[in-house]
């Protein structure tokens, strides 16, 4: 367990530099850099780490590159993680093989611990089992009211970073409620223990069809990471969650996972949102409470570091003096950074609504796996810097 490095009280006595609300990579990430940078960071996270997340725990060549970038490569080897090295997406009409250029899949209880751990070790104060929510506006700071176990208190900060995950009640308190896909997905995962020789180590399995689709990776210690993307009224006809993951799994035409049934799934509220904003006075977004599409193309977490990578320097500046026109230059960085790449994704997900057109990618994708691959590389692409200087040396 990563014990507090803070007390409730202490915490509420001084006045923060930045504090960042969520410590999943996007969170730990701008921590850590902020830190780096030399400012006073408060890191609050509702959960005890090591937390298990919905996810299906692949991280992609973006995601390799940010943390390289920033010289955390060495924590996947030190975790253990598995190198992916191709993909079996398949329906119930066809199958298709395609080759992985870059990837690893490590669970995200080793994967979250290690980012936050190094945030610590930058030089950020951590508060878990801490509830975040924004108090009233004061013309030089944010007060942030810290809901812990046993009592409340006040903090305050220059600037608040909302790193909280999908339907971020931080940010839609202050610029509205987010945009909901009309026939978004829910997401679940469940980790599975007794797992069929079927599933390779260092291959991912999708299973798509009527009602969503499941993603199968072996992890760094054997177990089967299952997450899915269902559509909510499929899986209530279908009878819950492992009913409707197992028929796709079976008309994907692969052996069961036994103990699916006795895995606790967890699961996230409607997945695909667009936030109206992505600042406001004091506060910036980053990572899923900025915004995310389906978890199809495995990109989340990438998007989640590098928008807290490319955040760090802006907050940093706006925690020693804020100027109302970083609300606008956040939503620049963070379209250059992560929105437009996520114009594949959201290409890929509408694809998926239409059986015949699932059907016909796999078709294309099995005879000429030179697309596939070229769609991978675009998607592992290093992205854009701030600094102006091009792209991020990774
Ligand atoms: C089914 C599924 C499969 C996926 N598979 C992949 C994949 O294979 N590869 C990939 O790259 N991405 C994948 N993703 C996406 C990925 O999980 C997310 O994009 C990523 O976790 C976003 O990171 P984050 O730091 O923004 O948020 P999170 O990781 O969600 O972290 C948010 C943190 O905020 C905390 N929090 C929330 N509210 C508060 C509050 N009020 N106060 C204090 N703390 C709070 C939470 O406890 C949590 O620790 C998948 C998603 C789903 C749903």
């Amino acid at each position: 367990v990563i014990a507090p490095t803070i007390s409730m009280d202490d915490a509420a006595r001084r006045e923060w530099d930045i504090i960042v609300v969520g410590a999943g990579p996007a969170g730990a990430l701008a921590a850590r850099e902020s830190a780096r940078w030399g400012a006073a960071v408060l890191l609050v996270d509702r959960a005890q780490f090591p937390r298990p997340k919905v996810c299906g725990c692949c991280l992609n060549g973006r995601a390799l590159g940010v943390l390289k970038s920033v010289g955390l490569s060495s924590i996947l080897a030190d975790l253990g993680a598995v190198p992916l090295q191709r993909a079996c997406i398949s329906n119930p009409i066809r199958e298709a093989r395609v080759q992985i250029p870059v990837g690893m899949s490590v669970s995200r209880e080793a994967l979250d611990a290690a980012l936050l751990q190094s945030a610590i070790g930058a030089g950020a104060s951590f508060l878990p089992r801490t509830r975040a929510a924004l108090d009233r506006k004061s013309c030089d700071h944010r007060r942030v009211s810290l809901h812990g176990i046993e009592h409340t208190a006040i903090a305050r900060a220059r600037v608040v970073i909302a790193a909280n995950g999908l339907a971020s009640e931080l940010l839609e308190r202050e610029t509205g409620a987010a945009c909901v896909w009309p026939n978004a997905r829910l997401g679940l995962s469940a980790l599975c223990a007794r797992v069929p020789s079927f599933y390779r180590r260092g291959t991912i399995y999708l299973a798509c069809g009527p009602g969503g689709y499941v993603g199968l990776v072996r992890l760094e210690d054997e177990r089967l990471e299952v997450a899915a993307a269902l559509d909510p009224v499929a899986m209530r006809r279908a009878g819950g969650p492992t009913k409707l993951a197992s028929s796709l799994i079976d008309s994907a035409r692969w052996p069961p996972v036994p103990s699916l049934s006795d895995g606790r799934w967890h699961g996230t509220p409607l997945l695909t949102r667009i936030p109206t904003a992505r600042a406001a006075e004091r506060l910036f977004a980053v990572g899923d409470a900025a915004g995310y599409i389906e978890p199809f193309t495995g990109e989340g977490i990438g998007w989640a570091l590098a928008g807290g990578r490319a955040l760090a320097p802006l907050a940093v500046r706006a925690g020693k003096r804020w100027q109302p026109s970083f609300v606008h230059e956040w939503e620049a960085v963070y379209r250059k950074t992560v929105r437009d790449k996520q114009q594949a994704c959201w290409s890929v997900t509408r694809l998926l609504r239409s059986a015949v057109l699932t059907t016909a990618m796999l078709g294309v994708m099995s005879v000429m796996p030179a697309s596939a691959r070229l769609l991978l590389e675009r998607m592992n692409r290093p992205e854009w810097s701030p600094g102006g200087r091009g792209e991020w040396r990774s």
